[in-house]
């Protein structure tokens, strides 16, 4: 997996403060109960340009207020503030390079209240690949169930969820594996623990619905909606995966922000296809990689600059 290089400072509620100043109070149901929700997001540094982009940031912020509807709460800010805090962040740490950030708002006092305290940060993260060019990952089919919608819905993107995601993963790691896969209640494949899954099964593309306990991920969208079909000419089927068909994949991967596109190398420690990284997943990480990063052109409106936005305001 990546290693993280922390940056020196965090916004924290309209400043940017030295990290180690960055702190919630123990008793807050942020800290006690990871009462938040969050966004994970990529910018990627464009030498060429001399620019870093955000990737998808409408997408992030739209999803940030979806579950902050569901944990029914609100923060004082709003959207172009975010996108703003955002770029003060990436230009006080002075980033010319690929960074992870998160973006969490969170409830303070009991988090009970019906009109709660709340605040938000954004601690941004050096991140490289989460593998090597060329290798994959060896996951596992996990014994812990994704959480359901009618108990802690995934939809919802909130800190509590990434408990269930912690347990699966360590017990993974404990089983000699580097990552878990997630079956949902009714035994279906859902996704990891902060990716979506696709596989190839007789040459085409398939990945679980939106309806099947998986987080509606934005790389999943960027994929389905315009990469494949789009720029690779590959359709994508959202259906539903049966534990079995793993095992007789051609191609695995799992996509998402963080992830970008990881290639998985067996399951279960059955190789997937040849046990090599395969011919589609390359193409889709080449396609990926290359409008992230804005070396290709196409889609602008998908990646906000950073110091372009400093320049024009
Ligand atoms: N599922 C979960 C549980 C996640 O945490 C993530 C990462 N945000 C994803 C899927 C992928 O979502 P996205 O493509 O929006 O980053």
């Amino acid at each position: 997996m990546s290693t993280v290089h922390e940056l020196p400072y965090v916004w924290l509620n309209g400043t940017l403060v030295p990290r180690a100043e960055a702190t919630l109070p123990i008793g807050s149901a942020a800290a006690f109960y990871a009462t938040n929700v969050f966004e994970g997001i990529r910018a990627y540094w464009n030498a060429a340009d001399g620019e870093l982009y955000c990737f998808r940031l409408d997408a992030h912020l739209r999803r940030l207020r979806e579950s902050m509807k569901m944990m029914r709460f609100t923060i004082p800010y709003r959207d172009e503030e975010l996108v703003a805090a955002i770029g003060d962040t990436l230009r006080g740490n002075e980033v010319r390079d690929d960074v992870h950030l998160h973006l969490v708002a969170y409830v303070l006092g009991s988090g009970l209240e019906a009109t709660a305290p709340t605040g938000v940060y954004i601690n941004a993260r050096r991140r490289g690949r989460m593998t090597p060019p060329g290798t994959g990952l060896r996951c596992c089919v996990s014994s812990w169930t994704r959480t359901s919608d009618n108990a802690i819905p995934i939809r919802l993107k909130c800190g509590a969820n990434y408990q269930n995601a912690r347990l699966a993963l360590l017990q993974a790691k404990a089983d000699g594996y580097d990552a878990p896969l997630f079956l949902n209640r009714f035994g279906k494949v859902a996704e990891g623990t902060g990716a979506t899954f696709f596989m190839v099964r007789r040459g085409q593309l398939i990945t679980p619905p939106v309806t099947s306990d998986v987080l509606e991920s934005i790389t999943r969208d960027t994929l389905i909606s315009e990469i494949c079909p789009r720029l690779l000419g590959l359709e994508v089927i959202e259906r539903d995966i049966d534990r079995t068909e793993l095992y007789v994949a051609e191609e695995a991967f799992f996509c998402g922000s963080g992830y970008e596109i990881t290639p998985i190398t067996s399951i279960d420690r059955l190789p997937v296809g040849s046990g090599e990284v395969g011919p589609l997943t390359r193409r889709i990480t080449e396609a990926y990689m290359n409008l992230v990063r804005g070396i290709d052109r196409r889609y602008p409106e998908w990646r906000t600059p950073t110091y372009r936005q400093a320049a024009a305001a």
